[in-house]
């Protein structure tokens, strides 16, 4: 087993991140902002949160956060984002998901000005990624791109991993991570497969795969008899068990098989923060040349 370490990978490019700001601080005199919204309590969006807003610190983005109550209407949140919109010092919104009652969680983002949308919701940037003809369009265009995704492909970029033309299964189809992964993957020319729960014979299929990517949601669900030797296995899955935080992929299970796997924690997690700081300054520049 080869460990694929999310952790150094992240803190490189954070390292490469800070010196961009630092260079965009000395030549323009301003400083690229992120806004962050949290509505209600929930206590694994709080960490995510707080983690978000460190790392931005950190690498010296000028961050905004803004705690919205629970009982918080649509119109409330939207009101919001309507004042972000407007807001200079603002380059990227972030709304944190889930939503209480996962309400109108689209109507929402869809106020999100197209140019600040840095987790790459917004129908316009959503439309952008599937329109693209190949990675070179989608980096050309400096198209906005759901953070998880955009880490995994950073990850597998650094750790060497061909893709084109390996047969590529991901598991989960949600908006935010299975579907524009899949389109990340096809601009990068391997053969896609997109799993759900209502796939027949997921194990048979997953054996057939050369990287797999779980983002499932369901602790250990994936063992060493859907994978074959040889495999890349990318872990999104962040469960907590027993006040532990576990993958989809039952690292224990695949450990001693030849593959290559991220770990959970220290995966695709720090990742998508990394990219979330990627997709600010991303914003910035495209910002600045409207
Ligand atoms: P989601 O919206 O709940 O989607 C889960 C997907 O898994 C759905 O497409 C679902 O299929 C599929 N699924 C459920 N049970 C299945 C089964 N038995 N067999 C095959 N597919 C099954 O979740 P998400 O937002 O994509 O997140 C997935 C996981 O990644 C969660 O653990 C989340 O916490 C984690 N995550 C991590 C990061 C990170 O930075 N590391 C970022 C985002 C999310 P249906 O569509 O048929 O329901």
């Amino acid at each position: 087993m080869e460990l694929i370490d999310g952790k150094k990978i992240s803190s490189e490019k954070r390292e490469e991140i800070r010196e961009t700001v630092n260079k965009i601080k000395s030549q323009t005199g301003k400083i690229p902002g992120l806004a962050t919204i949290l509505v209600g309590k929930n206590s694994a969006s709080q960490v995510y949160i707080k983690s978000k807003i460190k790392a931005c610190e950190n690498v010296g983005i000028k961050s905004f956060h803004h705690n919205l109550d629970e009982k918080s209407s649509k119109e409330d949140i939207i009101n919001l984002i309507k004042k972000l919109n407007e807001n200079s010092e603002v380059d990227g919104i972030l709304l944190q998901l889930p939503l209480p009652q996962n309400r109108d969680i689209q109507d929402c983002i869809n106020s999100i000005n197209p140019l600040k949308d840095v987790d790459g919701l917004h129908p316009f940037n959503a439309g952008l990624l599937n329109l693209s003809k190949n990675w070179d369009e989608i980096i050309k265009k400096n198209i906005l791109v759901s953070c998880t995704p955009l880490g995994v492909m950073y990850l597998l970029s650094k750790s060497n991993i061909e893709i084109e033309g390996k047969t590529a299964l991901i598991i989960g189809r949600s908006n935010l991570v299975g579907k524009p992964l899949s389109m990340l993957l096809l601009s990068k020319n391997a053969t896609v497969i997109i799993a759900h729960s209502k796939t027949k014979n997921l194990k048979e299929i997953c054996k057939s795969a050369d990287i797999v990517i779980a983002a499932i949601g369901k602790p250990s669900f994936i063992n060493r008899d859907f994978i074959k030797s040889g495999a890349v296995l990318i872990d999104v899955g962040i469960n907590r068990v027993l006040n532990k935080i576990c993958g989809d992929i039952n690292f224990e299970s695949v450990k001693d098989m030849n593959i290559k796997i991220t770990p959970v924690p220290g995966g695709v997690g720090p990742m998508t923060i990394t990219m979330l700081l990627e997709n600010t300054l991303k914003a910035f520049y495209n910002r600045k040349q409207k």
